[in-house]
């Protein structure tokens, strides 16, 4: 009748909800079910205990306390464990996922503990037995398959880190990731600089490590500043089994047969396949084979560089507003998953990305045939994720359903694209695997399944009429029943003379005989009372049974649970037959993802006007017309028109080999000149182009790129109280130690959070370092026009300025990039636009005008003179401002922030500043 909590000594069990509180007898002793509460709970200690007890999950002590305050529900106390009372709270099952998704995104753990047998079994060994329990499933961050939980478009991975120290102190990382809710499984190994980059890559929604590990005091703090780290004891990362582990997952003798594994990538895979197990309770839920990850086959980005280019959410973490909401048109949510997978970890292998494109370039010249398949796989259900909801024994009767779907429109998709003439390789696996699944699969799901399913096994009602005639013959007996209870309602109401009785069913009472109070008494008074039993009294109401509606409700309740027994069973063969085709079925879905992608990419190209670029393994980047992805839609409702830019930053010179290194580009205009627009545009039309989608320009020709960095020189940001300018040093430093020739760089005004001299030397000396040291491709903004002033010195520079135009003493932001520095800030005209009073703007000139004609009107041009470029090599007429400031180059570059801990990084700062401090005043 509803979900309101049994009442006590009618409840179906023992001990159920009535009884369960009170712990302890008037002895003292503690009651056999609380012993058994307390010893699951003890093999539990870091979960919260979910612990059944009829319609309720109960969570008792210290876990009630920490559930009733993150939920916001009744904390109650019922019987004394300890002469204390026992806090006490409960979520009735059938709201259990949303409970357990607060108290997940809230950080906890949670055991579930399930009623393993009938309470009525339990009552045949006696009267005080408890009904037998455990511990189903632990349900963590990293572990959950329930749509509910999860969020459809985005994987939520489990990542295993396993380390081994090399003899040399040099520490490997192998990293280990699943994606339980569809089966994906992943392997990648590197050393500690390119642990938080793939770490940040990955974007793990839990992470498993030794203790060892996780109390590694070089470690300790970068883990600790991740979400949702788990460390296990040192068994489960355990080299020596590992092998073992591994192949008894997936039911092998060897694990040879996936290929050869490192121990330490052994490690990790181990420690995957165990925590499942150990969270599964014995379940194994369908993984892939690990599939290892070439090193360096995926393009670097690290965790401020994501960040910094809003790749998959913006600044304030929406995901509104980035790059993945701009270019995702997907129409499912595996291909939702997938493009995201593809942005985050964009490829380094020109043919691999080739094939990408062929793919993409297959549907954007036909508007039709884009549409058409798009409205096909619109209809297409999550196929991956109910699979393994199926296997762990977790599936619904819609999740068959998902199954009978998918493989019905996987089938059709594929007809149709064989009709086509010359697949791209990338779409041609993708109908071969289509057709993988077995048709009479969905056949007999087709068969099998009603027309209308409940959300639940339990709810019954799922298998077709006709289906199976043992079930026919139960179900008519009870529906049979069922009428004889409504002609029973007739001939009491005649008996009695009440016409108002009815007999009604809830889940304390079963079925009852209902009158108004004003009835009740003629009921419990001769003759009628030789019939009707009193069972209870509410406020209007009066309740009673007979000896025939007892019997009634016992055939009802057998024929219902007879039938109920007979689904539950053509679930668990339908589940069998669906789960025995895992693997088809997988790669199925996979396909669908992949078109799914390949058409939503198509449709982005076609109608934002995108471009396929050129990529080869050269150093090139040649963007002609380029816009900025997320900006040029911005504007678009205005009708703002984007203004496209090229930018070059090829080696110069046409011959091959005449210049072994790319350009850097140093981009100087006013403020809101689009400075910052043009350098991230340059950046996300290289992810763009080597996720395989096409790009935002008119032609592109891009080199791959090998990692790509980008920073904002920032303020102080004081209302945090720490120096966000220490941040971007220490950033600056991981680009000058770590940036290759094939690296992108993107440097948006460094030096920006200090005083100018500082600022402007760091500047100057990052550039040198950047293009003698590095030889990286790179884009810098800065307003430090005075740098312009090394495009005469270093070769590859080139000086590009943002166009403005004057107009009646107003600037005008043409938004043009062209060639030549930029003369002026024109920071007063800025100024005056934000709309500063008259008279600030006049006095600002006034004093600009002196400024401009004292000695400090070209410390550029000085600077340049004074600084002998190789002035660390060669060092004969060096001043002491050059060595001072080579000095302070070389101990910015034997920095290694990724190795320090945050006070040694503030240390290092402070004796960075101390340094040029001193340099300055031996200069001086
Ligand atoms: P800067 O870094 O030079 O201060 P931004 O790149 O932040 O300037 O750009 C300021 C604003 O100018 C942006 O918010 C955008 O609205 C506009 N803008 C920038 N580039 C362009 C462009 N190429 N076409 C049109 N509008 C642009
Ligand atoms: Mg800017």
């Amino acid at each position: 009748m509803d979900a309101a909590r049994p009442i006590v000594g009618t409840a179906s069990e023992p001990d159920a909800a009535g009884a369960a509180p009170k712990a302890a007898d008037d002895t003292g002793r503690v009651t056999p079910m609380m012993e058994q509460y307390i010893e699951i709970k003890a093999a539990n200690p870091d979960c919260l205990l979910f612990y059944r007890m009829g319609d309720f999950y109960e969570l008792f002590f210290a876990d009630a306390e920490i559930a009733a305050r993150a939920l916001g529900i009744v904390l109650t106390k019922r019987g004394k464990h300890q002469n204390r009372d026992i806090p006490m709270c409960g979520v009735p099952i059938e709201r259990a996922d949303e409970y357990l998704h607060r108290l997940i995104a809230l950080g906890h753990r949670v055991a579930v503990c399930e009623q393993l047998e009938d309470p009525a079994e339990a009552r045949k060994r006696g009267g005080k037995s408890v009904v037998r329990r455990d511990v189903v499933r632990l349900v963590t961050p990293g572990t959950l398959t329930e749509d509910s939980l999860l969020d459809a478009r985005r994987n939520n991975y489990l990542l295993a880190l396993a380390r081994s120290r090399g003899s040399s102190g040099e520490d490997r990382f192998a990293l280990a990731w699943i994606d339980i809710s569809t089966g994906e499984f992943n392997l990648a190994e590197c050393d500690r600089a390119a642990l938080a980059a793939e770490i940040a890559r990955i974007e793990p929604g839990e992470i498993i490590v030794s203790d060892a590990v996780y109390g590694d005091a070089e470690l300790a703090p970068y883990l600790r500043s991740l979400p949702a780290v788990t460390p296990l004891a040192r068994d489960v990362f355990d080299g020596a089994n590992a092998e073992r582990r591994f192949a008894s997952y997936f039911g092998v003798a060897t694990a040879d047969a996936f290929g050869e594994f490192s121990r330490l990538e052994l490690t990790a895979i181990a420690a995957i396949v165990t925590y499942v197990e150990r969270t599964q309770i014995g379940k194994r839920p369908p993984l892939s084979a690990p599939v290892r990850e070439r090193a360096g086959a995926t393009l670097a980005i690290d965790q401020a560089t994501r960040n910094n280019l809003e790749l998959m959410h913006t600044l304030s973490g929406e995901r509104r507003g980035s790059l993945l909401a701009v270019i995702d048109r997907t129409v499912t949510a595996p291909g939702s998953r997938l493009i995201a997978q593809r942005l985050a970890a964009p490829l380094t292998d020109p043919a691999e990305i080739g094939q990408r494109f062929d793919a993409v370039a297959l549907f954007v010249g036909d508007a039709a045939l884009r549409a058409e398949l798009r409205g096909r796989l619109r209809a297409v259900p999550d196929l991956s994720r109910a699979l393994t909801r199926i296997v762990v024994g977790r599936g619904s009767p819609r999740d068959l359903a998902a199954i009978r779907d998918g493989i019905f429109a996987a089938a059709e998709l594929a007809a149709r694209l064989a009709a086509l003439e010359e697949l791209p390789r990338a779409i041609a696996e993708a109908v071969a695997d289509l057709r993988r699944p077995d048709a009479a699969i969905a056949a007999a799901l087709a068969a099998a399944l009603a027309d209308e399913l409940p959300a639940f096994r339990r709810d019954g009602g799922f298998v077709r009429p006709g289906y199976n005639a043992a079930l026919d013959e139960a179900r008519a007996l009870r529906d049979e029943s069922r009428r004889v209870i409504a002609a029973l309602q007739v001939r009491y109401a005649e008996i009695t003379g009440i016409r108002s009785l009815k007999i009604r069913h809830n889940n304390v009472l079963g079925y009852f005989v209902d009158v108004t109070a004003q009835h009740g008494d003629k009921l419990m008074t001769a003759p009628l009372n030789a019939t009707f039993i009193h069972r209870q009294t509410t406020a209007g109401q009066v309740r009673f049974t007979t000896a025939e509606l007892g019997a009634l409700e016992a055939k009802i309740a057998n024929a219902a649970e007879r039938a109920l027994a007979l689904e539950l069973e053509i679930f668990d063969s339908l589940a069998a037959t669906v789960a025995a085709a895992s693997l088809s079925i997988k790669a199925a879905a996979q396909a669908l993802a992949i078109l799914d992608v390949a058409t939503a990419l198509a449709t982005l190209a076609a109608e934002r006007d995108y471009v396929r670029p050129e990529i080869d393994d050269s150093l090139a980047f040649a963007v002609t017309g380029g816009r900025h992805p997320v900006v040029e839609q911005a504007l678009a409702p205005d009708g703002g028109a984007f203004v496209a830019n090229d930018c070059d930053l090829s080696p110069p010179g046409d011959e091959a080999g005449a210049a072994s290194a790319g350009r850097i580009w140093l981009v100087t205009g006013p403020n809101m000149a689009g400075k910052s627009t043009f350098l991230r545009q340059n950046a996300l039309i290289a992810i763009l182009a080597q996720m395989g989608s096409f790009v935002p320009a008119r032609a592109a020709y891009i080199g791959v790129v090998d990692r790509l960095f980008s920073r904002v020189g920032a303020a102080d940001d004081l209302a945090r109280g720490r120096s966000t300018f220490m941040v971007e040093m220490v950033e600056t430093a991981a680009i000058l130690n770590q940036a290759g020739e094939r690296a992108l760089v993107i440097l948006d005004e460094i030096g920006r959070g200090t005083a100018t001299f500082d600022g402007l030397s760091i500047a100057w000396a990052t550039i040198e370092h950047l293009h003698d040291s590095n030889r990286c491709r790179a884009l810098i903004a800065t307003h430090f026009h005075e740098m312009t002033a090394l495009a005469a010195k270093l070769e590859r520079l080139h000086n590009a300025t943002m166009r403005v135009k004057e107009w009646h003493g107003e600037v005008v932001f043409l938004h043009e990039v062209v060639p030549g520095a930029a003369d002026r800030s024109y920071g007063i005209q800025v100024a005056k636009l934000a709309g500063l009073p008259a008279s600030v703007i006049e006095r600002a000139k006034l004093v600009l005008t002196q400024l401009e004609a004292a000695d400090r009107a070209h410390p550029g041009q000085r600077l340049i003179d004074d600084l002998p470029l190789f002035a660390a090599t060669g060092g004969h007429h060096a001043t002491p401002a050059d060595r001072a400031l080579t000095d302070l180059v070389a101990a910015l570059a034997a920095l290694h922030p990724d190795e320090m801990s945050p006070r040694e990084a503030i240390e290092a700062l402070y004796a960075l500043k101390a340094q040029l401090a001193k340099g300055k005043q031996r200069s001086g």
